[in-house]
């Protein structure tokens, strides 16, 4: 079964043929990057106007890539939520135009549980798992029972990992988004500047990191007025080493307090060197029973091919959307359509 499907969230216009959720028979990603990096981050209309010029040629290069015909589809699958209104309308109308022309059923899917099927292509999931979600605007644990009974049983309650490598890559004067960079420069440096841990002993499973960001931006900016200047590649290695710390830590508390097959690794933080890791230092060392799937680095950042691959067992589920499918911009995981 051929799924045709699309994302547009945020700002990577992406269509993508995906065979029985398992196979990626072609997967086109349009980055805007370039058009928001002197914006210093992602600007909503910029946005939409760019998913716009560019989903038409990204579908047509996804079907002559994995050389298939509408007529070959089962279906059409689309993000409809979280993430930008405007950008996810250019999706969703693309999708609903498509499964009305060609008689296709419509497949509603969280842009969430996209980035966690991005696991999916590594191998197979086997509930109950747990994943450590890590992207631009989300940092949560999510305890998934069934293919269909999620449960956020952590989460940051300020900004997101990814948010934060964004806003201390701009004091560094790295481009929008700055966490490969950063990634690149921790590997050069060391961890000289013990930045705090925020919440990592605390009883919970909950993140934080706005404190981690102040305490960066205190140092340089302190440093600036005096004149000095400090090693980018030890300021890079020690930021990077306070969130995997923090990450890694709360990942190990939920496998102790929730029993579970497996770890999932997805978002575009996963795709962190330092983090994956330190994920597969921990998890011989702590839970060497639970196996763990790792996002493909290529697939980690917003795709499509992810959200076929979720597309899927939405279909096989049979969950379908009617023609007046709308955007939902703060989309939940209990809410299915
Ligand atoms: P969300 O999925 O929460 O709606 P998003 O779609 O904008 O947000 P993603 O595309 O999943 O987020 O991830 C982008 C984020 O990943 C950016 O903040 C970027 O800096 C970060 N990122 C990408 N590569 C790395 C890396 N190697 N190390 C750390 N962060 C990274
Ligand atoms: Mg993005
Ligand atoms: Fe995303």
């Amino acid at each position: 079964n051929l799924i045709l499907a699309f994302e547009t969230s945020c700002d990577e216009t992406s269509v993508a043929v995906v065979e029985n959720g398992t196979k990626i028979l072609s997967n086109i990603v349009a980055t805007q990057i370039d058009s928001h990096q002197r914006f210093g981050g992602v600007v909503p209309e910029v946005a939409s106007r760019h998913h716009i010029e560019w989903i038409t040629r990204c579908t047509d290069q996804a079907l002559a890539e994995a050389n298939v015909s509408y007529d070959d589809l089962a279906g059409v699958a689309v993000t409809y939520g979280p993430g930008l209104v405007g950008s996810l309308l250019i999706g969703v109308t693309a999708a609903k135009s498509t499964a009305w022309a060609h008689h296709l059923p419509l497949i509603p899917v969280n842009h969430m549980t996209g980035h966690l099927y991005a696991a999916r292509y590594v191998g197979e999931f086997k509930y109950p798992q747990m994943a450590l979600l890590v992207s631009g605007g989300h940092t949560e644990l999510v305890y998934m029972k069934s293919e269909h009974e999620f449960e956020i049983v952590g989460e940051t309650r300020d900004d997101a990992a990814g948010e934060a490598y964004d806003k201390i890559g701009r004091v560094l004067g790295v481009n929008y988004p700055a966490g490969k960079t950063i990634d690149e420069w921790a590997a050069k440096g060391k961890d000289t500047f013990h930045f705090p841990r925020a919440m990592e002993k605390e009883d919970n499973l909950d993140f934080s990191f706005s404190g981690l960001k102040s305490a960066f931006i205190n140092t340089v900016h302190n440093a600036e007025q005096r004149g000095e200047k400090l090693n980018k590649y030890d300021l890079a290695a020690s930021f990077q080493q306070s969130v995997v710390d923090v990450l890694a830590e709360k990942t190990m508390r939920a496998l102790d307090q929730y029993p579970v097959k497996q770890l999932i690794l997805a978002g575009g933080v996963a795709a962190n060197h330092g983090l994956r890791s330190r994920l597969e230092h921990d998890m011989q060392k702590y839970h060497p029973d639970v196996t763990m799937l790792q996002a493909p680095l290529k697939l980690c950042g917003d795709n499509a091919a992810m959200i076929g691959a979720a597309g899927y067992m939405d279909y096989e589920h049979g969950d379908r959307a009617k023609l007046d499918l709308n955007a939902e911009p703060g989309l939940m995981y209990s809410e299915k359509n």
